[in-house]
């Protein structure tokens, strides 16, 4: 048996035993020692996500050790994607697209236990300098670093040079942030209506806006990262974006309201869309989280498992100035 958070209908999470899930071949059995929670899970939480379908196990961002498999003993984080490896897009090395992809959290259990388990293949070994709880990054950094070299190949000079704004400081928008300094980008801004958020940015010496306050100049930016996803983000971003200029959507707020596509022509704009990771964006995210690179990771926020469902409710509630709440079964 195992305990496990269980979300059971909307706005509902229970701590439940469970038993432990069959383990068939190519699969190995993790105990999870760290497991973030995710925007995305924050959506399933309000009944919003059709595809996560009470009473599941929700959680897709984790590190833990590996207990049964060919990597017993081992620390591991886990690709949460599961890929068929031979489709048209597995085969050209973006696996993200994967016509036949099951996700951890989704569509099959998902991390927020005391074990969880994943294919053999799913799984990437860990440093042994990078914490556990460092490690549960690794899935949203990768979102950040996924969607920053898709921007990067779209612009006409180097990253660095470019004038940046990201929009949104959770855990998404502050790693595209903290990624964007470690490329040695000088002129970067982030964006948050949260006073909270716009703390924990600048404690991690993040240049930080309400853009309530401060209105950002219409036409002024080269790269714009859209990290929250909403009708009133979209419309910011593309009137920040300079003439030119490429904006990339990666948030997944809502799909309300118009897009301005008559300022995407007159501005020749180039927009782009970045949904998850591939395996080498994870492998390249546990190296950068292992370099120190990205800063002391201090605004990683843990809780008990058995807390879960109060992390939740805070999240909801906008009362934690964490970015990120890693539950640490
Ligand atoms: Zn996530
Ligand atoms: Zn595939």
């Amino acid at each position: 048996m195992m305990q496990a958070l269980f979300y059971t209908g909307p706005e509902q999470m229970e701590l439940r035993d469970t038993e432990l899930p069959s383990l068939n071949v190519g699969e190995s059995r993790v105990r999870v020692l760290a497991t973030g929670i995710c925007g995305s899970d924050l959506h399933a939480y309000h009944g919003h996500d059709p595809r996560r379908v009470p009473p599941m196990i929700l959680g897709h961002e984790a590190a833990g050790e590996v207990i049964e498999g060919p990597l017993a003993g081992k620390r591991v984080t886990m690709n949460p994607l599961v890929v068929c490896g031979h489709c048209d897009y597995c085969l050209e090395g973006r696996q993200n697209l994967c016509s036949n992809r099951t996700m951890l959290g989704m569509n099959r259990p998902g991390t927020f236990a005391e074990s969880v388990v994943v294919p053999d293949q799913c799984l990437i070994e860990l440093p042994d300098g990078l914490s556990s709880v460092a490690a549960a990054l690794t899935e949203p950094a990768a979102t950040a670093l996924h969607a920053i070299n898709r921007l990067e190949r779209s612009l006409t000079r180097p990253l660095a040079e470019a004038s940046t704004l990201v929009i949104g400081a959770g855990a998404v928008g502050l790693l595209t942030g903290l990624m964007l300094r470690q490329r040695g980008v000088r002129h970067l801004t982030l964006a948050d209506t949260n006073p909270l958020r716009r703390e924990t940015a600048e404690k991690a010496g993040l240049t930080v806006i309400d853009p309530r306050e401060t209105p950002l100049d219409a036409d002024s930016i080269e790269a714009v990262f859209d990290c929250v996803g909403a009708s009133a983000t979209r419309a910011m971003a593309v009137q920040a974006t300079r003439p030119g200029g490429s904006l990339m959507h990666l948030g997944l707020q809502d799909n309300e309201g118009r897009f301005d596509m008559r300022s995407v022509t007159l501005k020749e704009l180039i927009v782009l869309g970045a949904y998850t990771y591939t395996p080498n964006d994870l492998r390249a995210t546990v190296d950068l989280l292992a370099s120190g690179a990205l800063g002391p990771l201090d605004w990683v926020e843990t809780r008990a498992l058995d807390a879960g469902a109060g992390a939740f409710a805070d999240l909801v509630a906008g009362q934690t100035a964490a970015a990120k709440i890693v539950l640490t079964p």
